[in-house]
C-alpha cells in the first residue's frame, strides 16, 4: 500500500471506533521520539513568531483534533517548512498565508512535516501555516518518565486527561519545532472538552466559550513557553485562587486546580504557595511569569513543569520536612527551565540540578542548617558518577538521560545540586546567588518586567561565576561536569602528621580548600597545589570536611550502592 492508501485506511478504522489505543500505542517514530539535537539549517532559518493552537479533546475515541496555526519570520529565504509533527496525526489540509495547498505540497512520512511554499519566502518576511490535522495520539506507558497522552479518570469514573511532552517534544500533539530553542514568541491556546469538564492550561485564561452542544472551548495565552510546556489537561476540576501581593511590589495571580472530593487537602497545597513564591523571590528573584500566573494542576502522573500550569501528582504525600518537594520542584523550574532555558539538552544540569537544589536550600530558609543537611544527604546516595554531567556537545534529549547513550541519567538532578552546594561552600553565599541571578535574568538586578526568558548554557554559567568572582573556577567544572568519576581526598596519618591530597579524574590542579577538625576545633586547610601536610598530635581525634561541603568519592556510598545491586539481583527467598 501507498503511504497515502494506509493514512486512508487508518483514518477510516477510526471511523468505525477503532478499539482504544493501549499504552505505548500506536508506537512513534525515531524521529518523533527525537527531541532536541543538531539542528539543519532550514531548522535554523525559522523564527517561531507565534502558534495558535485549536485542539478538540475527544476522549470517547481517546483521539485529537487540532487546527494549528504557525508564524514564522525567514532568517533566510525560505522554500520549504520543516515542522515536526508524529505521523499519527495525519494532516487533511494546509494553507499558507490563507491559500490552500494541494495534498502533494506536503509528505510526513517519518514524522517530520516537510511543506513546500507555493512562492519563496525572503529574508526577514512572515509566512503563515495553518495545519489541520487529526488522529490518536501517541499513549504513554509511564509518564512522566515516558511521554504522551495520559487518559485516565477520576475515582467517580470521569474524564481525567493529561498530556506530557519533555522527552519525546510537543511534535507529540501539536505541530511545533521540537528542540530547546524551538520556543514560539506568543501561543494562543482553544481546547474544547465535553461538558461538564475544565481545561486549565498555559498563561492567561482569554475565555471559555460555551458551544451549542453543549461543550466548552478554554482559551488561553502565554508569552515564550517552552516547548514542551504546552499542556493539555482535561478533567471535572475544582479551583482554588488568590492573590500573592509580592516583595517587588506587584501581584502574582495563583491557581490550583484540583479534583473535587480534595478539598482539605487541596487547600493545605494551595497554601504552600505564597511561602514559596517569598522563598524564590528573596533567594533567586522576580517570579518570572508574574502578568500571567502561577498555575498548578492536578495530574494523573507524576508531574511536569508545564509553565504556569505545572503538573501536580503527589498525591499530597507528608514527608519530615513539612513541605510538598514535588510542587517545590516543578515550581523551581520556572526559573531554571521554563525562565532561564539551556539552549542545548547538553546543559540540562541547569534545569535539573538547580531545580533540585532548591528543595534542600527551601529547607535550610525554613528551618535551618539542619534540615538542609539533611536533604542533602537524602540527594547524596543515588549519585552514580558513570557518566560526566555534560558532553560538551549538541544532544538530544534522550543522549542526556539515557546511560547507554552516553547520558548521565539522573546524575543532571542529584550531582548537579550537589555540585551547586559545593560550589556555594566554595565561593560563598553572596557570589553563589549573584552568579546564579544572572544566569536566570541575564542581568544582577531583576525587577518586575525588566527581563524576558533567555535562553543559557554550562559555559555562560561558568563566566558568570568568573565575573563575579573575579576568579576563574575551570578547574572546579572541569572536574564535577566534565568528568564522571568524583575527587578523592586521600588521608594518610603517620605519627604526628596527617597528609592530605585529591586525587581527580583527567589528573588537572584541584585547589579546593578542606575543612578539617582536629579534637572539636575546625580550620580550613587551602589544598593550594591540591595537597597539604598537618602537623597533629597522634592522639587527635580527626573529622575531615565536618559540614560535608564538598561532593567527594565515598567507598561507603559505593558499597551501599554495589550491595544494593547485588541484593536487587537476588531471587524471591
Ligand atoms: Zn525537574
Amino acid at each position: 500500500m501507498t503511504l497515502r492508501l494506509l493514512l486512508a485506511a487508518s483514518t477510516l478504522a477510526l471511523a468505525a471506533a477503532a478499539p482504544l489505543p493501549k499504552k505505548g500505542e500506536p508506537a512513534i517514530t525515531a524521529q518523533t521520539q527525537r527531541s532536541g539535537g543538531v539542528l539543519t539549517a532550514e531548522q535554523t532559518a525559522l523564527q517561531f513568531d507565534s502558534a495558535d493552537l485549536a485542539f478538540e479533546v475527544l476522549p470517547e475515541t481517546q483521539s485529537l483534533n487540532g487546527v494549528a496555526t504557525l508564524t514564522f519570520t525567514a532568517r533566510v529565504r525560505l522554500t520549504r517548512l520543516p515542522i515536526d509533527l508524529d505521523r499519527n496525526l495525519p494532516v487533511s489540509a494546509i494553507a499558507i498565508d490563507g491559500t490552500p495547498l494541494p495534498s502533494s505540497a506536503w509528505t510526513n512520512p517519518e514524522g517530520r512535516l516537510i511543506i513546500t511554499l507555493p512562492k519563496p519566502v525572503a529574508a526577514g518576511k512572515r509566512v503563515t501555516a495553518r495545519i489541520t490535522y487529526a488522529g490518536t495520539p501517541h499513549v504513554a506507558v509511564r509518564a512522566p518518565w515516558d511521554d504522551g497522552m495520559v487518559w485516565s479518570k477520576t475515582p467517580d469514573g470521569r474524564t481525567w486527561f493529561a498530556t506530557t511532552a519533555e522527552g519525546y517534544g510537543c511534535d507529540l500533539f501539536w505541530p511545533c519545532l521540537d528542540f530547546p530553542t524551538g520556543e514560539p514568541a506568543v501561543v494562543t491556546l482553544h481546547i474544547t472538552v465535553p461538558p461538564g469538564l475544565k481545561a486549565p492550561s498555559n498563561g492567561v485564561l482569554l475565555g471559555v466559550d460555551t458551544l451549542p452542544d453543549g461543550r466548552t472551548r478554554w482559551n488561553w495565552r502565554t508569552k515564550h513557553p517552552n516547548t514542551y510546556a504546552i499542556a493539555l489537561n482535561v478533567g471535572p476540576y475544582e479551583e482554588i485562587s488568590g492573590t500573592y501581593k509580592s516583595r517587588f511590589g506587584n501581584s502574582i495571580p495563583m491557581h490550583y486546580w484540583y479534583l473535587p472530593g480534595e478539598k482539605p487537602q487541596a487547600e493545605k497545597l494551595f497554601a504552600e504557595f505564597a511561602p514559596t513564591l517569598d522563598f524564590f523571590e528573596s533567594m533567586i528573584g522576580p517570579y518570572p511569569f508574574a502578568d500571567e500566573k502561577l498555575g498548578v494542576v492536578e495530574t494523573p502522573h507524576k508531574g511536569m513543569e508545564h509553565q504556569t500550569i505545572n503538573a501536580y501528582g503527589n498525591e499530597y504525600a507528608k514527608a519530615p520536612e513539612g513541605f510538598d518537594w514535588l510542587f517545590h520542584h516543578e515550581l523551581a523550574h520556572e526559573w531554571f527551565g521554563n525562565q532561564l532555558t539551556a539552549a542545548n539538552w547538553d546543559d540540562y544540569w541547569l534545569h535539573e540540578g538547580f531545580g533540585s537544589y532548591m528543595q534542600p536550600l527551601y529547607g535550610e530558609w525554613r528551618e535551618g542548617r539542619a534540615r538542609y543537611a539533611a536533604m542533602m544527604q537524602t540527594q547524596r546516595a543515588p549519585i552514580m558518577n558513570l557518566k560526566p554531567i555534560t558532553q560538551q556537545r549538541v544532544t538530544t534529549e534522550e543522549e542526556v538521560y539515557e546511560l547507554d547513550k552516553g547520558g548521565a541519567g539522573q546524575d543532571i538532578y542529584y550531582k548537579g545540586s550537589w555540585m551547586l552546594h559545593t560550589l556555594r561552600g566554595l565561593i560563598g553565599d553572596a557570589a553563589f546567588f549573584d552568579a546564579t541571578r544572572l544566569a536566570v535574568y541575564g542581568r544582577p538586578d531583576p525587577k518586575p518586567g525588566n527581563f524576558k526568558p533567555r535562553f543559557g548554557s554550562t559555559k555562560e554559567f561558568e563566566g558568570f561565576v568568573r565575573q563575579v568572582t573575579g576568579k576563574d573556577y575551570g578547574w572546579f567544572f572541569d572536574v564535577y561536569l566534565r568528568q564522571a568519576a568524583l575527587p578523592d581526598l586521600i588521608e594518610r596519618r603517620t605519627g604526628n602528621t596527617l597528609a592530605l591530597s585529591w586525587i581527580v579524574p583527567g589528573g588537572g590542579a584541584f585547589p579546593m580548600p578542606v575543612e578539617v577538625q582536629v579534637d572539636g576545633k575546625t580550620q580550613t586547610v587551602p589544598m593550594t597545589d591540591g595537597k597539604a601536610t598537618l602537623t597533629v598530635p597522634a592522639t587527635a581525634h580527626i573529622v575531615i570536611d565536618p559540614d560535608a561541603r564538598i561532593l567527594r568519592r565515598s567507598i561507603a556510598i559505593e558499597e551501599m550502592q554495589a550491595w544494593k545491586a547485588a541484593q536487587a539481583k537476588r531471587p524471591p527467598s
